[in-house]
């Protein structure tokens, strides 16, 4: 009922060349699959050579169709001014954007990133049809001290303010814990589909039974082909924001296929 999302968050990694050898590469793997929507999140340098690189496939009638779409890594709230090294909402659907990954929890926690921080970006991005995927998630510390929901909670409450239920048809969430990026270790399928349960009963309580439904909340935090198929096997799990996977086409591409075999 809800298309799976599989979002590649590239993090610092890729020149323009680079890139777009691995975008041809993701197309070349994945074939014309459908009943999934692809997602790449290249650093802000490498968006214009991304954009070709797939627009360039879409026009050779020899490349499989697979539609992939372009995200930025994060979005500043202001439309212009003096704010020396920051990339606006407009700025990121001019160099081909359609999605923002926001609130990720290297901005949060290198960067000063702050649920008030996130919900300006929120605002700016939807203001510009940037489709935001939103990131929350627990430190290993929280989650020992049994913290994990009532963090998510404030992270959910504080990022989503005054956002109306009508936005939400292009919003995605992703549960991030911080204990699971980079490090290898991923949460159990039962770890994972505890949270985005309580997730979606927040939607629900907060925007109604159908934008529960309809929402996807993707799962982050060390996927890999080895245990996409498991994670995206549970019934809250709508999808995966991928980082170091993201980076080896043949990884991303099998993590794409398995999330629409289940
Ligand atoms: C991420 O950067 O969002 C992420 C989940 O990274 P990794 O897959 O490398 O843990």
């Amino acid at each position: 009922m809800r298309t799976p999302l599989i979002a590649g968050n590239w993090k610092l990694h890729k020149t323009s060349a680079e890139t777009k050898e691995l975008i041809k590469g993701i197309i070349e793997k994945t074939g014309d699959v459908s009943g999934v929507d692809i997602v790449v999140a290249p650093p802000f340098t490498s968006l214009p050579a991304a954009s070709e690189a797939i627009s360039a496939s879409l026009a050779s009638p020899a490349s499989p169709t697979s539609i992939i779409g372009l995200a930025a890594q994060n979005v500043f709230w202001e439309e212009k001014g003096a704010f020396t090294g920051e990339i606006s909402a407009a700025m990121l659907t001019d160099a081909g954007c359609r999605y923002a990954i926001i609130g990720h929890s290297e901005r949060r926690q290198f960067f000063g990133e702050t649920d008030e921080t996130v919900n300006k970006r929120i605002n700016a991005a939807l203001n510009h049809t940037l489709k935001p995927i939103v990131c929350v998630g627990e430190t290993l510390d929280e989650r020992e001290a049994d913290k994990t929901t009532s963090v998510i909670e404030t992270q959910l409450k504080g990022g989503f303010e005054g956002i109306p239920k009508d936005s939400f048809p292009v919003i995605s969430i992703a549960y991030e814990p911080v204990w699971a990026i980079g490090t290898g270790k991923t949460a159990t399928k039962e770890q994972a589909q505890e949270v985005h349960a309580f997730i979606r009963g927040w939607l629900k309580s907060n925007y109604g039974d159908d934008t529960a439904e309809k929402t996807r909340i993707l799962y982050g935090g060390s996927v890999k082909p080895s245990n996409a198929a498991e994670l995206m096997s549970q019934p809250d799990v709508d999808g995966a924001l991928v980082g170091g996977a993201s980076l080896n086409a043949q990884d991303f591409s099998d993590i794409i296929r398995f999330s629409v075999s289940n």
